[in-house]
């Protein structure tokens, strides 16, 4: 693709870095002194255990966006180390996703295809007496850990021979033990200041199957050991994280340097050639106001059926997100905006909403739709009669064109645009007072029809046929503009409004004892029922977006019928987030 944001020039060596972030500023540092002899690699590692979220998006962003401005490659690699909690459904939406936001992978990997290379490093470890086999239980091993002040405890099977440690891992990979009774652990420093480097544990034994393994392994690795050589592998030149790995980050050079001690450059000498040694780098997790990102938290809302699943309009996914209606340009357009840093924040959702609305406002046509509809007469009209009245199909972008819109006597507008008794500064509808129909004409209330409850059921009105288009010729003013369609040629259709899923900015705030699910907003969609939309909305199909005018911006969800359309809003046409800060 050619990515929105890459008007960044290639960095070439003698190019300039003024204006990278540090991330950047790092490759190209590295460019200019040949440490990879400029090439640059970039991966991106989910983990199958979920569908991606909005943070995703941003190392998505980051990590084929680096790939594209330096000239390249960035893969997708799935970081299916563990058994358990991956499917097939996670691994289909992850790479439709990244391809929906508008990047290709250079290559689409499995960390498990690297299994048998990660068993040899194993071995070669415990022969350089690098690694042993232990048979404390996982309790066990945390309590002898030690403390912040202290230092933990080694391990009784710490001094084991070679042997016996080649031994005994050939029999863990057999299947010999059964799960948890031993790991095998990396010899480092049980008293380092750093927990990670305090021997920690390579494998783990659990007989389950693997999606793509299958029954060939009892023992998986664990995350440290099978990061780095994954990246190693695939040749990775920058291995960008989230900052949660910082403290990781000399475990993953001891591992590689571990390997890479008793190798040459030239591969001569017992052990091989070096293997290569990407070079790790921290950014920010992005947080989100009002939204959680958490995939496990995340499943448990579509296990609960709290929400329609995980592309429900209301959740943080890149597909619930595409759902709603969101187009990729803006999410790049967002991750491109918050940039890097190296500390952790949390972004007002408003801003994403902000660029959102900058790409809805260019791109989608206007139409007229009334959610919570209200019959109007208008009286002077002649019955059976109708005519087609020409509305602007996009006032930002005039090639867009024009289209006809249907006017008769029966017509629908807002309930919230009359009132029998207006409030103070109220200028939409109400007894005596003439507004402007949208396109249209000036009409002007010239009585109600009540039910037995004494609600308004039906407006009168009488219009001036010399308005028509919206103007009058006498220079007479009106103080409203209002949407409506025409009650005969409407479409019936399902309209859903969103707030947020969540009622607190943080959503991870609850008092202590308490579900986290207390901060779900009960009131996130509302459904309205009985919309009327303009005819030209007929046959729309999933996916298409346009500005209902007044309302906001809305996308055809994939519950449309050929008979009833059902629109999500997107977002509004307001940017109340900008009119609190002004208030603030
Ligand atoms: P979660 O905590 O939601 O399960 P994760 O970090 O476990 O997320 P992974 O599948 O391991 O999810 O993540 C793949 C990549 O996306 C990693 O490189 C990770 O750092 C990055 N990532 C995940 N969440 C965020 C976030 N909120 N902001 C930025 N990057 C993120
Ligand atoms: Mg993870």
């Amino acid at each position: 693709m050619s990515n929105a944001e890459s008007e960044h020039k290639p960095a070439t060596p003698e190019a300039d870095s003024v204006g990278m972030d540090f991330i950047r500023r790092m490759i190209h540092e590295d460019n200019r002194t040949g440490r990879f002899g400029q090439r640059v690699a970039t991966r991106f590692p989910p983990e199958p255990n979920g569908y991606l979220h909005i943070g995703h998006a941003k190392s998505i962003c980051l990590n084929f966006g680096i790939a594209e401005e330096f000239g390249g490659t960035c893969n997708l690699r799935y970081d299916d180390t563990n058994p358990s909690k991956e499917e097939e459904e996670y691994v289909t939406s992850i790479e439709e996703d990244v391809r929906w936001l508008g990047f290709t992978p250079s290559k689409v990997l499995w960390g498990s295809d690297y299994f048998d290379n990660m068993y040899a490093w194993a071995v070669e470890l415990i022969k350089k007496g690098l690694a042993y086999v232990c048979d404390l239980n996982s309790d066990q091993v945390r309590e002898q850990r030690g403390n912040l002040t202290q230092g933990g405890q080694e391990s009784p099977y710490r001094k084991r021979p070679v042997e016996e440690n080649l031994d005994l891992f050939e029999r863990m990979r057999k299947g010999e033990f059964p799960d948890g009774a031993k790991t095998l652990r990396a010899k480092i420093d049980m008293a380092s200041p750093n927990f990670n480097l305090r021997d920690p544990v390579m494998y783990r034994i659990l007989h389950e199957p693997h999606h793509n393994t299958g029954n060939k392994w009892c023992i998986y690795p664990m995350y440290d050991w099978a990061h780095g050589f994954e990246d190693s592998l695939e040749g990775i030149t920058h291995s960008i994280c989230t900052l949660e790995f910082e403290n990781h980050r000399p475990l993953y050079d001891w591992f590689i340097d571990a390997v890479n001690q008793g190798r040459t450059d030239d591969g001569s000498g017992p052990w091989g050639k070096k293997i290569h040694h990407p070079q790790q780098i921290e950014f920010a997790r992005l947080n989100l106001t009002y939204t959680m990102l958490s995939k496990r938290r995340l499943l448990q809302l579509v296990q609960e059926k709290s929400v329609r699943g995980w592309d429900d309009p209301r959740m943080p996914t890149i597909c619930g997100y595409r759902r709603r209606g969101y187009v990729p340009e803006a999410i790049r357009a967002f991750c491109k905006h918050i940039g890097m840093n190296k500390f952790n924040s949390t972004v007002e959702i408003g801003v994403m909403e902000n660029f959102l609305r900058d790409s809805l406002n260019k791109a989608t046509p206007r139409r007229m739709a009334v959610l919570n509809p209200l019959r109007v007469i208008i009286t002077n009209y002649p019955e059976g009669q109708s005519e087609q009245l020409e509305a602007i199909n996009n006032p930002e972008d005039p090639s867009a064109g024009t289209r006809l819109v249907p006017f008769s006597r029966i017509l629908y507008i807002e309930q919230d645009d009359f009132r029998e008794v207006p409030p103070p500064k109220y200028y939409r509808l109400s007894p005596g007072v003439e507004v402007r129909l949208r396109y249209a004409f000036f009409i002007k209330c010239t009585g109600v029809v009540k039910d037995e409850k004494g609600n308004v059921k039906e407006v009168h009105c009488t219009y001036d046929p010399a308005t028509k288009g919206g103007d009058s010729a006498d220079g007479r003013k009106v103080k409203a503009t209002m949407h409506w369609v025409s009650a005969p040629h409407a479409v019936e259709a399902e309209v859903r409004l969103y707030e947020h899923l969540f009622t607190k900015p943080d959503p991870s705030d609850f008092p202590p004892g308490q579900d986290w699910k207390v901060n779900l907003n009960p009131n996130s969609e509302l459904v309205m029922k009985d919309a009327r939309l303009e005819p030209s909305l007929a046959g729309v199909t999933p996916g298409q977006k346009y500005q209902f005018e007044r309302l906001g911006y809305f996308c055809a969800d994939k519950d449309t019928t050929a008979q009833r359309p059902v629109f999500n809003r997107t977002v509004s046409l307001k940017d109340s987030w900008a009119k609190e800060q002004k208030k603030k």
